[in-house]
């Protein structure tokens, strides 16, 4: 007997991933089978219960993503494949789709259907006892050939409050057929949480009606409550959530499950992942992003870059001395981490952090961070943003520091620009001053900025070989101020890469061509800078502290 003093562990909650199947419906995700595949991997990895692989009835990508799924071990988790119930007036044994989904030989099958009287009318156009048997006979049927069966209620929410007794007919249908899983299913994604509370509370209290069948959920983001519906809906005694990776789905998305996995375990004690899992939440976030070639969103709950970014300087003191007054939990929890941005908010204690971040340790000069805060503020008032460019930001505390060594100056360049019938083509040439040497370059490109980069490096490789390793890898351009067009401000932001990482920095002018020249000779500079290049001129006095 458990000992009534003890409090018990909060319950066991099975986690289903449905980015495969409900989260690849979202515009502009398009998965190959190697793509899904990979997915899987990842989140088996991560430890989630459930992978949805697709519907192997509705098309021949997910029919082969299952027959090739079928070598895959997994670590954690099972395999599901998802099918709707028979039409109307069909035997189970002629339903080409209820074949496909025993044919994927998944060890769990789910079986959505009709749980709402407006769809079995109208949708249907059947009676709703033929929907009852539709239900009823597609689960015994999968059951009887050895599959577990999880049954989503379609519409379940908006069924139950056009015709309550009809919906709970449904479930009961499929749970007396042998469906363990009963998704609650909110699949036009307006339900509120208070309702949700309710309505759970009340059907997972009613073990009577389905004595061996646990309630879940399935929630659509349509009223930004998916997570919030999924986390009150475990509270009133869900067992069973459903969700995809980073909220992907139709229209506004799934329920986010990464949020959800990280509010349960973190806020509510479930143990949902494997031990020691949770640290790997930002990460695979990231992964799938990546798979899915969707930007990742740096605001997402938990696992976004920024999720724990702070911006005011007031807060950055505070942070100094309290790390946890201004975060929820600790970003380690979920394998994120703090930032702490540069931006014309900032106070001296963020540069000073954002700088010790940089490896530069200010403290030894109080005077210069306060300058460094003026150039800064002063640069951001025209257009500069510093908060993702950290090569322009430490090249800012450096020249303000008077530490930074000069590799080149500028005397002057010229760009031509050749519109032609067949294609567009730059021509840039660059005079640089190098110590007491004086290069002119030139080269060509597909653009001005393409041409510049070109000419600019060939004036300057042959004295700084490791140049050849550098190489620009992201390039983005900003209109700032667009009320007056003449006179908008361009940023350039410029990311350049080498062997070992990236780094990116910051260009602003009314004219393009400016722009990027300045993001582009701080992206060489500070790729010199990194190589540790010897500088023909200035001195290079080593800020970075150990
Ligand atoms: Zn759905």
């Amino acid at each position: 007997m458990a000992d009534p003093a003890l409090p018990t562990p909060p319950p066991k909650v099975e986690i289903y991933d449905t980015t495969l199947r409900d989260g690849s419906q979202q515009v502009g995700l398009d998965l190959t089978v190697t793509d899904k595949l990979r997915v899987a991997a990842v989140l088996d990895g991560l430890g989630v219960d459930v992978i949805e692989g697709g519907w192997p009835g509705s098309n021949p990508k997910d029919a082969e993503f299952f027959e090739r799924a079928k070598s895959l071990e997994f670590k954690n988790a099972q395999l599901a494949a998802f099918g709707a119930t028979r039409p109307p007036r069909r035997a189970v044994e002629d339903d080409a789709n209820l074949a496909a989904l025993l044919a994927a030989e998944t060890p769990i099958v789910t079986l959505v259907g009709k749980a709402w009287t407006l769809h079995v009318d109208e949708a249907l156009r059947t009676t709703r006892e033929e929907n009852l048997a539709m239900v009823a006979e597609s689960v015994a049927f999968i059951r009887a050939a050895g599959r577990r069966v999880v049954f989503d209620a379609e519409h379940f929410f908006d069924g139950y409050r056009a015709d309550r007794g009809y919906a709970l007919a449904v479930l009961a249908a499929a749970a007396e057929a042998g469906a363990d899983t009963l998704a609650l299913c909110d699949t036009n994604g307006g339900t509120l949480p208070d309702d949700v509370a309710a309505i759970v509370a009340e059907l997972a209290g009613d073990q009577a009606a389905w004595p061996h069948a646990q309630v879940g959920v399935h929630f659509h983001n349509d009223a930004s409550c998916a997570v919030a519906n999924s986390v009150v809906a475990v509270a009133a005694g869900g067992r069973h959530v459903q969700g995809a990776a980073n909220g992907y789905g139709e229209r506004c998305g799934n329920a986010d499950l990464f949020s959800v996995i990280a509010s349960l375990e973190l806020k509510r004690g479930h143990e949902l992942l494997p031990a020691g899992r949770l640290t790997a939440l930002a990460s695979t976030a990231r992964t799938i992003a990546d798979v899915a070639n969707l930007p990742f969103d740096a605001r997402q709950p938990y696992v976004g870059p920024s999720a724990f970014a702070t911006k005011a300087g007031l807060h950055a003191s505070a942070i100094a001395r309290r790390p946890d007054a201004y975060s929820h939990i600790a970003p380690a929890a979920v394998g994120n981490q703090a930032q702490v941005l540069v931006s014309e908010l900032a106070g001296r204690s963020n540069v000073l952090a954002k700088a010790a971040q940089l490896g530069l340790d200010l403290t030894t000069d109080p005077a210069l961070a306060g300058r460094v805060l003026e150039q800064v503020k002063a640069a951001e008032h025209r257009g500069y943003a510093f908060e993702a460019a950290d090569a322009s930001f430490e090249l800012l505390v450096r020249r303000s520091a008077g530490i930074l060594a000069t590799w080149f100056e500028l005397e002057g360049y010229r760009v031509v620009i050749e519109r032609g019938a067949a294609q567009d083509r730059s021509e840039a040439i660059v005079r640089l001053q190098l110590g007491t040497d004086r290069v002119v370059a030139v080269g060509e490109g597909v653009g001005p900025v393409d041409a510049l980069d070109q000419a600019l490096r060939r004036g300057l490789v042959g004295v700084y070989p490791a140049l050849e390793r550098i190489r620009l890898a992201d390039y983005k351009v900003r209109i700032l101020d667009g009320r007056d067009a003449t006179r908008a401000v361009t940023r350039v932001v410029l990311t350049s890469a080498d062997d070992d990482g990236e780094w990116t920095t910051v260009g602003v002018s009314e004219d393009i061509v400016t722009a990027s020249w300045e993001a582009l000779a701080d992206g060489v500079a500070y790729g010199l800078l990194r190589a540790g290049a010897a500088a023909l001129g200035g001195t290079e006095l080593d800020l970075r502290s150990a």
